[in-house]
């Protein structure tokens, strides 16, 4: 039988109950005859308890030391669950990140996975052990420990399956699969069967943290078979893969991101060139811009408002603030108590009045929108924070989903 990578999320390990049901389920896929690597988040609150750890000794501690610190978590879970397995007598091997020869880019915090290199996994599954690797860390080429960003365990999950051609990869969570909206909050909110690797890109781009957005873009490339299931309940799950039937669905859900500030430079110059200066002065930065309007020019002004992530705020202002007189601005103001609500479909690229549909429902409760942007498959609009899950919920019972 073939090779199974599955991932199990912090809240499926958070505590020594969840760790025997992990290896119950770990040791029955293994018995089935198949080749088992495992990948393991931090238990439950684990990784945010270090980070709070962290901020009561220094309010701006090095990268370098945040992932040195960070990565602790998963230790301490791949040891616990491989000491559970032990204990149900099956051979057993936990790995951290660098032992299992995952290589990353030197960017602490948000690390890249270059390559894996899979000689002592693949030696360890020789002696047909079952393996434990840490997930969310590598290491760069200075062998620092480095981590791949909040809910990167995912990621992991999947480059090791498509390094080690696994014939799958199964992300086991706290819910069911992947759902038309958060079904924490939006009770008729409807599992998914399967779902395009490109639609899954763009909910979890926009805040369906279910799949970390980068283990889909890299399941998309190597084309890993991927499935989003439950570690608690014994039931399919969502597959997310390459194509499917979407004439079924106009919209394939709604999203919301919180993690989003908007910057208005006011009363610019109305000529060619400011818009360029504004943005290369944040790309020199790497401050990403997400969501961007300019308005119409006015006796020769016009304002620019942008997007960026509430953690690249302050940097972007200062840099702003720093070249105010060279853009010309007369004011800089900005905002953090703001939402991002998507909707995404791939079977809204044919059909007009999708957008219509999305804004009637704000209308018809009452929220105001600040900024809307568009692609093929999604329509993003910009609201106020505390509007946010109810506007989720009206777009969502709009379209009848
Ligand atoms: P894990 O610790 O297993 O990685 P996460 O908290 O990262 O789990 O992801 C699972 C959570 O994602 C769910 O509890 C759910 O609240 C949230 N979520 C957000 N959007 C969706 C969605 N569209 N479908 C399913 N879950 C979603
Ligand atoms: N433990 C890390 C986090 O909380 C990684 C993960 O869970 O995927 O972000
Ligand atoms: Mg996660």
């Amino acid at each position: 039988m073939g090779i199974i990578v599955q991932k199990y999320g912090g809240s499926s390990v958070a505590n020594a109950e969840r760790v025997k049901n992990v290896a119950n389920r770990v040791t029955e896929t293994y018995s089935a005859g198949n080749s088992v690597v495992v990948v393991v988040s931090a238990q439950g609150d684990t990784t945010d308890d270090l980070i709070a750890l962290a901020t009561e000794l220094n309010q701006n501690p090095s990268k370098r030391e945040m992932d040195m610190l960070m990565s602790s978590g998963e230790q301490i879970s791949m040891s616990l669950l491989a000491m559970a397995i032990e204990q149900l007598g099956f051979p057993v091997v936990s790995l951290t990140g660098w032992q299992a020869g995952v290589d990353t880019t030197s960017n602490a915090g948000n690390a890249r996975i270059k390559k894996i290199d899979t000689e002592r996994l693949q030696r360890e599954l020789d002696k047909k052990k079952i393996v434990i690797v840490a997930g969310f860390q590598g290491i760069d080429k200075y062998d620092n420990i480095t981590t791949l960003g909040r809910g990167g365990s995912d990621t992991s999950a999947v480059a090791l399956a498509a390094s080690l051609h696994a014939d799958k990869c199964e992300i086991y969570t706290d819910v069911d699969g992947v759902y038309t909206a958060d079904p924490r909050f939006v009770k008729s909110a409807k599992k998914l069967d399967e779902i395009t690797y490109d639609e899954m890109l763009e909910l979890a781009s926009l805040g369906a943290n279910v799949l970390h957005n980068r283990s889909v873009e890299m399941a998309k490339k190597y084309n890993v078979k991927l499935e989003v299931k439950s570690s608690f309940e014994r039931i399919n799950g969502t597959i997310v893969k390459e194509r499917c039937d979407v004439e079924k669905m106009l919209i394939r859900g709604v999203t919301r991101d919180n993690d989003v500030a908007k910057i208005a430079l006011i009363e610019l110059a109305d000529e060619p060139g400011v818009a360029f200066k504004v943005f290369s002065l944040l790309a020199k930065e790497g401050i990403n811009v997400d969501v961007i309007l300019q308005s119409i020019g006015r006796t020769n002004s016009k304002d620019i408002s942008f997007t960026v992530t509430k953690g690249n705020l302050e940097r972007a202002l200062e840099i702003l603030d720093e070249n105010k007189a060279m853009l010309g601005a007369s004011t800089i103001v900005h905002n953090d108590e703001l939402s991002k609500v998507s909707i995404v479909g791939a079977g809204m690229v044919n059909n007009a009045g999708v957008a219509a549909t999305m804004f009637e429902a704000l209308f018809d409760a009452g929220i105001n929108i600040h900024m809307i942007s568009t692609s093929e498959i999604k329509v993003s609009v910009l609201i106020d924070r505390k509007d946010a899950e109810k506007a989720v919920v009206s777009i969502h019972d709009k379209f009848g989903i």
